[in-house]
């Protein structure tokens, strides 16, 4: 995917603050330091159209970028900090809830875990709940160059027996250090129109 345009939006607290173009749109959601940022910033070829996540207590926000103008992804704040405060909890599951059941344009969630990792609780609450709601996603398995082939093969097994009980979910493994599996992760949402 040649990326000719990539450009900043905006970032919303809800959902009357949304961009309005009619674009697909893709969301990427994940455990804060998973590696969010560095997969959207290898995906659209940019070294920092998202800056590194924010930490807690700061205003969590839904950011919204322009591909090309052909697609949206929204960067949705990351979970599972340690120690915040439960109205940072609250609002983090308002703002995620409301976007996810709401967001018309939204054709599917990438949902993103550390290769290196059993995913954790919250990660498989999250799939449960993306089920649940009935939406597509695709779980991406990041910073797949810090693992040898070996280790690798090894834990993508584990992380699809661990996200596919249905055994059809797609699951990618990434790295935004050398871009591999950009092609792949492309083509995925290319696919998703033709669907
Ligand atoms: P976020 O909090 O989920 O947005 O995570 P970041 O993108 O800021 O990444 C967290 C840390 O992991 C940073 O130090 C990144 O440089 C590192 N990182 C992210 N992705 C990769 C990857 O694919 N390979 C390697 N080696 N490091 C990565």
């Amino acid at each position: 995917m040649k990326i000719v345009k990539a450009e900043f939006l905006t970032g919303a607290v809800s959902p009357k603050q949304y961009p309005k173009q009619p674009l697909p749109e893709v969301a990427f959601i994940g455990r804060s330091n998973v590696g969010k940022s560095s997969l959207i910033n290898s995906l659209v070829n940019r070294k920092k159209l998202v800056k590194t996540s924010a930490t807690p207590g700061k205003t969590q926000m839904i950011n919204f970028f322009n591909i090309n103008d052909a697609w949206m992804l929204a960067d949705l704040p990351g979970y599972g900090f340690a120690r915040v405060p439960d109205s940072v909890k609250k609002h983090w599951q308002t703002l995620i809830e409301n976007y996810l059941q709401e967001r018309d344009t939204l054709e599917s969630v990438v949902l993103i875990v550390d290769i290196r990792r059993k995913p954790t609780e919250l990660d498989l609450h999250m799939k449960d709940w993306l089920q649940q709601v009935g939406l597509e996603y695709v779980v991406v398995a990041t910073k797949a160059d810090k693992l040898s082939q070996t280790e690798r093969q090894q834990q993508m097994k584990k992380i699809k027996q661990a996200f596919s009980d249905d055994g059809q979910r797609t699951v990618l493994m990434y790295s935004s250090k050398n871009n591999n599996g950009r092609k792949e992760l492309w083509s995925y949402f290319q696919n998703l129109q033709k669907k």
